[in-house]
């Protein structure tokens, strides 16, 4: 189904972004990994698929490494048709106490780094009359929770700017949708679980369990793989006019 496509999905070297990346590798989509994780285990994971991968390792604090990213895509591969915009960090304070070099890297790489690698891959895109933008926002774009400002402001303006580049490409083949995953068990989360069995001392299992009973009525997490497929359905011509979406899968978080 994407043979001949090319998916660049930023902050693919671990968790939800290697789920995607895999998924859409496993319809035939060429990959531009990106990350600070694993990146050989990532690599030989997308090259088993067969499939041709290529790594950068901007960091999507820094627009003009971006910049360096999205022109080495395009050299590559001729041009990004599906972005995948999902790196992304946590950090987890009250207001007063957030640390405004955390509140800024956390726009700058959850939020900003969006708009930069959109406005660099939106020309090509539309020239072709094909292309399907996925921002990975959270269910914290939708909803809030306390002591996650930054997170919560970045990805509430994820789903904001997810709306603007639909309406600027609604009448072309260009799609863009967020995705806003409930809690999904990846080292971002682990952390957030050790931290809290370490403060309360509490077992990891006994912090899992008071994690999602807060949040997810479900008390299952979402998982990558599952992410990667509602990804494939958005590059489906089945999803053809889905544009503007904010998809939560989130076990009934944010229906509460
Ligand atoms: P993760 O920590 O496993 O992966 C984050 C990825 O981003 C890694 O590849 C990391 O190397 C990369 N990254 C971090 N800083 C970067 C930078 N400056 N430049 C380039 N890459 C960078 O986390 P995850 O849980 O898979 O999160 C992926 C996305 O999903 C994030 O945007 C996160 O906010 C979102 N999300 C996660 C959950 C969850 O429960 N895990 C829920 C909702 C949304």
């Amino acid at each position: 189904m994407l043979h001949n496509k090319t998916a660049l999905v930023t902050g693919s070297t671990s968790g939800i972004g290697l789920g995607i990346a895999k998924a859409l590798a496993a319809r035939g989509a060429n990959i531009v990994l990106n990350g600070f994780g694993d990146v050989d285990g990532a690599r030989a994971a997308i090259e088993a698929l067969g499939v041709q991968v290529m790594y950068h390792g901007a960091d999507m604090s820094k627009p003009a490494e971006i910049e360096a990213m999205m022109h080495a895509a395009a050299e590559r591969f001729g041009r990004v048709d599906i972005l995948v915009n999902n790196a992304g960090i946590q950090h987890v304070a009250a207001v007063e106490d957030f640390p405004p070099e955390r509140w800024d890297a956390i726009l700058a790489i959850n939020l900003s780094s969006a708009f930069h690698t959109t406005r660099l891959a939106l020309p090509a895109m539309k020239a072709a009359n094909w292309g399907r933008i996925i921002n990975i926002a959270s269910v914290h774009g939708l909803v809030a929770s306390a002591h996650k400002a930054a997170y919560v402001a970045a990805k509430h303006g994820l789903v904001g700017l997810t709306k603007v580049v639909a309406l600027e490409t609604a009448t072309t083949g260009v799609t863009c949708n967020a995705i806003c995953p409930g809690w999904v068990l990846t080292p971002l989360v682990q952390k957030q679980v050790d931290d809290r069995a370490a403060q309360q001392g509490i077992s990891v299992e006994q912090a899992t369990r008071q994690l999602l009973g807060e949040k997810q009525p479900s008390m299952q997490f979402t998982t990558p793989e599952q992410l990667g497929e509602l990804a494939v359905f958005l590059c489906s011509p089945a999803a053809d006019n889905v544009r503007g979406a904010a998809w939560n899968m989130d076990g009934g978080w944010a229906a509460q």
